[in-house]
């Protein structure tokens, strides 16, 4: 693996920390706090080529490849999860259309989730029912004419109020004759498509200005050129988006992280107690050093994982691996954020609070810990 980074992933992480530093961190208490959707930021994002980092230039994507994107993420995340959230999904929609749509659902959508014209994507796989085990999902799309008419109920889509294209997963056989994952279908729904009723917004703990809603399908009808991937076949087109899914969340995981040390060092070095900064404390000083190795641990992780994405590797083993270490630690990490501001940070005065709640999905969403631990256990066990 090459730790030295090229010169187009230097160049996205410059982009993304510049953008990052001098727009997005100014904003993010406020995108925080009032719930905002920051539809504006997105735009910047879209205008240098960070919503679709790893899709093809000749689709209108930067073409830069999955170890810039991860390094982007992690910008972005510095700043503002809420932000890095929506980037995440809606780079992988764009890579999910970029590699299985057609010529057409190519030509269509990846420019626009590219340029900002579709202002996000969203990814609509969990229902009530049926989150770490999609096999069990119960929206169907039964054929009528040429047509795929959609009936079922999707949950916590992220970015549904402001989607402009859903990619969604429907059981197209029932599952009384193809069981489980078998019988699963792909489809590419348009923002503001009839029949399609997004529900009331989620009122998180976290990432509180990205949006997460419930979505209603009653006869939502979409013609059969919406159909991504082979019939049947859209439950591998899911576990494969979430494999790459996985690094940008162990990346928006590392972010928030890394954030939370930076702050961390400054508070201890600025905090005086017993006469003396809380930083000359050994028992500080431990706490910023497993800080830092977990931290560094990740990136590593995260890294390898999106090396071996860029360069066609099988990846899924390795993308688990960083995502539940990448979140566990980063968990860890801002949790000792919060204990080396002491009572200061418990409130909103400082981010670090903040960073603790965005933190703590990471290691729900995009398969739980425990989902990860499957997929390495099963590689494991061979
Ligand atoms: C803020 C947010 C945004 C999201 N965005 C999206 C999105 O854009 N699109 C989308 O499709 N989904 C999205 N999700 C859904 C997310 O992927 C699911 O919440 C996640 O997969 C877990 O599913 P669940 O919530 O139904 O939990 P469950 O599957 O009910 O799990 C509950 C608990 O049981 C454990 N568990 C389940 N099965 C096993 C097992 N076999 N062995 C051991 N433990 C097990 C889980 O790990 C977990 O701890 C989002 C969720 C959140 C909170």
């Amino acid at each position: 693996m090459d730790i030295e980074l090229d010169e187009t992933q230097r160049m996205v992480q410059k982009a993304a920390r510049d953008y990052a530093d001098r727009v997005i961190r100014p904003q993010a208490a406020d995108i925080d706090k009032h719930e905002r959707f920051p539809k504006e930021i997105l735009k910047g994002l879209a205008e240098l080529g960070l919503m679709a980092v790893n899709v093809p230039e000749e689709l209108g994507g930067a073409g830069a490849g999955t170890v810039a994107y991860a390094l982007a993420m992690q910008e972005v995340a510095a700043a503002c999860a809420s932000t890095a959230v929506t980037m995440a999904v809606t780079n992988m929609v764009g890579e999910v259309i970029a590699r299985f749509g057609t010529d057409e659902q190519k030509q269509h959508h990846c420019p626009r989730l590219a340029s900002g014209e579709h202002v996000a994507g969203a990814f609509a796989l969990s229902e009530p029912e049926a989150g770490s085990d999609p096999g069990g999902m119960r929206t169907t799309a039964r054929k009528d004419g040429d047509d795929w008419v959609l009936d079922g109920e999707k949950q916590w889509i992220t970015s549904g109020a402001h989607a402009g294209v859903f990619v969604v997963w429907a059981r197209t056989s029932p599952a009384s004759e193809r069981p489980g994952t078998r019988g699963i279908s792909c489809f590419l729904v348009p923002g503001g498509a009839k029949g399609l009723r997004v529900g009331k917004h989620e009122d998180k703990m976290g990432l509180r200005g990205s949006n997460t809603v419930p979505l209603v399908f009653e006869g939502c009808r979409v013609p059969a050129s919406a159909l991504l991937g082979e019939l049947d076949g859209g439950f591998k087109i899911a576990m494969m988006a979430l494999d790459g899914g996985r690094i940008g969340i162990s990346s928006q995981a590392i972010g928030i992280a890394r954030a939370a040390l930076a702050e961390s060092v400054v508070y201890a070095k600025d905090r005086k107690q017993f006469d003396k900064p809380i930083a000359d404390f050994q028992g500080i000083q431990w706490k910023l050093a497993n800080m830092k190795t977990d931290l560094d641990a990740a990136h590593l992780l995260s890294l390898r994982a999106a090396w071996m994405k860029e360069r066609g590797l099988p990846f899924s083993k390795e993308a688990s691996m960083a995502k539940v270490f990448a979140t566990e630690a980063a968990w860890r990490i801002c949790n000792q954020a919060v204990q080396i501001h002491g009572g200061y940070g418990y409130t909103r005065e400082f981010a670090a609070e903040r960073h603790l709640r965005d933190v703590r999905v990471t290691m729900i969403y995009e398969g739980t810990s425990e989902v990860q631990r499957i997929v390495i256990a099963r590689s494991v066990l061979g």
